[in-house]
């Protein structure tokens, strides 16, 4: 269908969300629940070069891929965005959000803020979503807590987690992850919204 412009666009196309946020905030679990609870919800699968932790699935949380599959991915212009972040890399596969996105299902991506950055360069029209914790002292204790990383990660995941504060202006709105619950459905009301 034509727009005001003259361009084709799809009536189906619908909205990309991008869920960003510090190490420790709680991106995981929220992004956890909505598989678990709402499948009608696209959750991008990103590949990356870290090792899974326990209980991570392949092709569930990430596809974990090495260094060199990881290289060839970007050689060959096959990540929509990708990024370093704590020593090891992650990127969004291009071809299956685009390939969701035409056929009308809703798309979420949980990435960190370069990708973030790269994705509204890229297609303008996602909204971008900051989960904040609700003080720096939650966040250390959620990300000491989980007890998945060593000391040093952990150090690493808390320079970055100053960084992504900082940068919460740029995204269009802010969740502040006190309940889980809350936080679901406030998300799933804004991937839902009709795009304006
Ligand atoms: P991220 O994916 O942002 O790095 P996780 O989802 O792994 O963060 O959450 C980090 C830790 O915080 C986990 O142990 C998780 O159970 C806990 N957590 C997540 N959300 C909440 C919340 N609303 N209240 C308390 N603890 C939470
Ligand atoms: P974790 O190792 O805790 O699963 O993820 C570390 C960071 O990488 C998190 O901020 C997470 O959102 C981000 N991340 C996960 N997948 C991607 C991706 O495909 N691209 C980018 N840029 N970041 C990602």
């Amino acid at each position: 269908m034509p727009d005001a412009s003259g361009a084709q666009t799809s009536p189906q196309e619908k909205r990309l969300t991008v869920l960003s946020g510090p190490s420790g905030v709680g991106k995981s679990t929220v992004v956890d629940a909505i598989r678990r609870d709402h499948p009608d919800v696209w959750l991008s699968v990103s590949v990356t070069t870290r090792a899974p932790r326990p209980g991570e699935r392949e092709g569930v949380q990430y596809h974990f891929v090495s260094d060199t599959e990881f290289d060839r991915l970007v050689a060959d212009d096959e990540l929509l965005e990708w990024a370093e972040f704590a020593g090891n890399r992650y990127g969004t596969p291009r071809a299956p959000v685009r390939d969701r996105l035409s056929t009308g299902v809703p798309v979420l991506l949980e990435i960190e803020l370069q990708g973030a950055r790269q994705v509204r360069a890229s297609m303008p029209d996602a909204l971008h979503v900051f989960l904040a914790p609700p003080s720096w002292e939650e966040l250390v204790r959620r990300l000491t807590g989980r007890g998945t990383e060593s000391e040093e990660v952990v150090q690493r995941r808390l320079d970055a987690a100053r960084i992504e504060l900082a940068a919460e202006k740029e995204f269009d709105t802010t969740l502040v992850n006190t309940s889980v619950r809350d936080v679901c459905d406030e998300l799933l009301a804004l991937i839902r919204a009709p795009k304006a």
